[in-house]
């Protein structure tokens, strides 16, 4: 199954997609008062909608992919009023996007083509602030680092750099939100760009994801990347452990029953946050690496250890799909074909000899031919080679840590070969 342009288009050298800059807003005290006022009507026009589509769709399994129901209807007249009639359509774009995504993925699921785990929920309420802006409604004022938006008439300052604005075919949507893990307001600029890819001999890629290491990858020319979990399992006990202390002093009398709730939502808001920058952070790194190694087309396995999983525990369990997603995203960028491959009995059978391995403590696997190899290594291979690439003999292990802040580099004390291509990835 295609995840990017490239695994869509595999003879194109060129595609257009669209992609998004984000600044950091500087609004004064008289504006946030303006973004709260319209950010609180778009959400609640974002969720009349949501309510009625998702009623429609348990009614009738109706999935309303349009805007035009709000667009006639006098209940959302004020609302329109207030947010402009075009800003007003775009927020309805984007209720219609999130429905009609959910289509497309139930459309697959029906077709067999989704991994088991992966179970389309319709689009949820939306619980933080945001606003919409049309292509047309705002400007760029890049000398004064700055937005201007029509409608509202006002001019926002920003701080951050714009790396696809500069480069767009032509401007997309503006979509403002608020961070109250950050307590700040970002503004983000959509761009329809123009990607390149190189004429680079094939080299394909094998990634098995997995819990211990978020992603193993194996390339064909022998070059092996771990990316470990361990701080992304750090950040979930401390989670656990913040809400359980918070818990505790629950049990007093004096205590507030809406703060209390509040501070829970906002601890596990701010891991979600927190996993989605690792996430990032890993997918982007994973994917500068395999384009160094000079990689062309990666192959990401279903996750193994919840494939048979009961769907309720679904997609929320653990971040797989966004993890795919990301990378998929990342490897696009870079000119790099991704594609996902089912992942039966990758991890039971030795990628080498074809028979099957035995499960030892650590995440090791031993080979009835006498060698031992680390299970997700072998899984990864074992993808590659369902991709039709060439299982390497030996394996050169590189390993990382992704955390929200970056992702660190484990030395090794052994020392490598000081010219090898992957000493100078790193
Ligand atoms: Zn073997």
């Amino acid at each position: 199954m295609p995840l990017n342009v490239w695994a869509e288009n595999p003879s194109a050298l060129e595609a257009t997609v669209w992609r998004a800059d984000t600044v950091r807003l500087l609004p004064t005290p008289e504006q946030v008062e303006l973004l709260l006022r319209l950010a609180k009507a778009t959400r609640a026009l974002i969720n009349m909608e949501h309510a009625r589509r998702r009623q429609l769709y348990e009614r009738t399994g109706e999935i309303d992919t349009g805007i035009k129901h709000a667009y006639w209807s006098q209940d959302y007249a004020q609302l329109k009023e207030l947010l402009g009639s075009k800003n007003f359509d775009e927020a309805l774009c984007l209720v219609a996007e999130s429905w009609r995504s959910f289509k497309e993925l139930l459309e697959l699921k029906e077709q067999g083509r989704l991994p088991a785990w992966l179970d389309p929920k319709p689009p949820k309420r939306l619980k933080s602030l945001i606003i919409a802006v049309k292509h047309d409604n705002y400007r760029l004022l890049e000398d004064e680092k700055a937005i201007w938006l029509g409608y509202y008439n006002v001019k926002l300052k920003f701080k951050g750099d714009l790396r696809w604005w500069r480069e767009r075919l032509q401007q997309g949507r503006l979509v403002i939100t608020y961070d109250d893990v950050k307590g700040a307001w970002y503004a983000h600029i959509a761009s329809e760009v123009e990607l390149k890819r190189d004429m680079r001999a094939p080299l394909k890629c094998g990634i098995d994801l997995g819990r211990e290491r978020l992603a193993a990858a194996v390339t064909e020319s022998g070059v092996a990347l771990l990316y470990r979990g361990t701080v992304l399992k750090s950040e979930y006990h401390f989670l656990k452990m913040e809400v359980s202390e918070l818990d505790k002093r629950a049990r007093f009398a004096d205590f507030d029953v809406q703060v209390w709730l509040e501070k829970r939502k906002w601890l596990f808001r701010r891991y979600r946050v927190r996993k989605r920058e690792l996430i990032k952070n890993m997918a982007a790194h994973l994917a500068r690496e395999l384009y160094t190694l000079g990689v062309t087309e990666i192959y990401i396995g279903y996750p193994r250890d919840i494939a048979h999983n009961k769907p309720t525990e679904g997609n929320n369990a653990w971040p797989y799909w966004q993890t795919i997603k990301e990378i998929a995203r990342a490897a696009e960028n870079l000119g790099i074909a991704v594609y996902l491959v089912p992942e039966e009995s990758t991890s039971r059978v030795c990628a080498r000899h074809g028979c099957e391995v035995v499960r030892e403590p650590r995440g090791l696997v031993r080979c009835p031919y006498g060698h031992v190899m680390h299970a997700d290594l072998n899984a990864a291979m074992n993808i590659l080679k369902r991709a039709g690439g060439r299982v390497p003999e030996r394996v050169k292990v590189l390993s990382f840590t992704p955390t929200p802040e970056g992702v660190i580099e484990r030395r090794k004390k052994r020392r490598g070969k000081p010219d090898s291509p992957a000493q100078r990835a790193g």
